[in-house]
């Protein structure tokens, strides 16, 4: 059987259990609707033998189904080994279905009787019905619960395969360093200028790997301890989409970043510090994934109350089932690229709580794999 953290079959037992015993049954039973099999199948039983069961089983969609809510209704009652006779007597049988609010079916609550005990009347019926809804509330927790406790696990497995990417990634970069550090240091050796240039840059270039892990590492530890205090001033989101754009461009040889925004942007209130670092992070995304270069085109649009910045790129672009999942903690799309591109899956998210903290909002639109990404950040003026 199936693990059941939430408990639901002892519930459905207990349910099952007052159901027959209030309505003076000979037993009862709960069966859950199956989506995968698209039918009914069995969760919680009271007094009804094997045999009983083994023939209710084949039973439970189409006699079954038929007699819900009807006060008198009958089911054959069949023959339980093979040889027996099949001239057994029909059993009374109330059967309730158990709707979720929207109403949809989610199972269905029985209670039978001897065919010779007296026959069921409609305050049976009412009776049954308290237990049907509380049968519905229980799934429906039950579920609630599963999804829970389905999200806690995502987020432990994904807290420890932070734990080692992390390490993985720091690792590498000081490994490269020191490798080459103490390449240099070699006394044996006189290294050309050349050599010790590019092998310096490449010592800065980690470096800069580093810094960014570290950085992403930090503002994440601030938000997660909920302090994204917020120092508000007035922000000229154009010239700040110039200067990140300066700084990116040397690293960035094969792009061409581009700022394009209408004259006379409205001027709004924010934390330029932290839209800063979304920018550049947005921005460092573009270049990253968009391993043929191509442009980078930095837009801007004045709405009634909001501005919308864009980042477009003519990278590998995002598809369409990962559109929300990138902006999860840790995410980060497959791909040969990415497995290739140092990251973690930390910049987006910081970027998305930063501006949910400025009030505004951070999608992604990509026209299908393959034909890069548009980032927008919407904030109000
Ligand atoms: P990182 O870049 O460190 O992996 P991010 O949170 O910045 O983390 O991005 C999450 C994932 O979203 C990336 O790993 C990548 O798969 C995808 N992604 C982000 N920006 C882009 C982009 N401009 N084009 C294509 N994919 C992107």
């Amino acid at each position: 059987m199936a693990a059941d953290p939430t408990n639901l079959t002892s519930m459905l037992n207990l349910i099952v259990l007052g159901a027959v015993q209030m309505l003076r049954g000979s037993g009862g039973a709960v069966a859950l609707w199956d989506e995968e099999v698209r039918r009914l199948t069995l969760r919680a039983v009271y007094g009804l033998d094997e045999a009983t069961l083994a023939t209710l089983h084949p039973r439970l969609d189409e006699a079954i189904l038929g007699s819900l809510g009807r006060v008198g209704g009958t089911v054959t009652r069949l023959p339980s080994a093979p040889d027996a006779s099949a001239a057994m007597p029909p059993e009374q049988l109330l059967a309730l279905p158990l709707n979720e609010d929207r109403g949809t079916l989610v199972g269905v609550i029985y209670v039978f009787r001897e065919p010779a005990a007296e026959a069921f009347k409609s305050g049976d019926l009412e009776l049954l019905d308290l237990f049907a809804r509380q049968a519905a509330t229980t799934i429906e927790q039950a579920r609630l619960a599963a999804a829970t406790l389905a999200e806690k696990d995502r987020l432990e497995s994904m807290q420890s395969s932070f734990v080692s990417i992390v390490s993985h990634e720091l690792q590498t970069p000081v490994a490269i360093i020191k490798g080459y550090a103490g390449t240099l240091a070699r006394p044996d050796t006189p290294w050309s200028r050349e050599t010790v240039a590019r092998v310096a840059r490449t010592i800065e270039d980690e470096c800069d790997h580093l810094h960014r892990l570290l950085t992403d590492l930090l503002d994440l530890s601030r938000i997660q301890a909920g302090r994204v205090a917020m120092s508000i001033g007035p922000v000229e989101l154009p010239d700040l989409a110039e200067a990140v754009a300066e700084r990116s461009r040397p690293q960035a040889p094969a792009h061409t970043i581009i700022i394009d925004f209408p004259s006379e942007f409205p001027i709004i209130q924010g934390d330029r510090e932290k839209l800063r670092m979304v920018l550049a992070n947005l921005i460092d995304n573009a270049i990253k994934y968009s391993p043929e270069g191509g442009s980078i085109v930095i837009g801007g649009r004045a709405e009634a109350d909001h501005v919308v910045v864009s980042i477009e790129d003519q990278g590998i672009g995002i598809p369409p089932e990962e559109r929300e999942h990138v902006f999860e903690r840790f995410h980060r799309v497959d791909t040969r690229l990415s497995r290739a591109t140092q990251g973690v899956g930390l910049g987006l998210y910081i970027c998305k709580v930063i501006v949910e903290a400025h009030n505004g909002r951070l999608w992604v639109e990509s026209p299908a794999s393959g034909r890069g990404s548009t980032f927008l950040v919407r904030v109000p003026r």
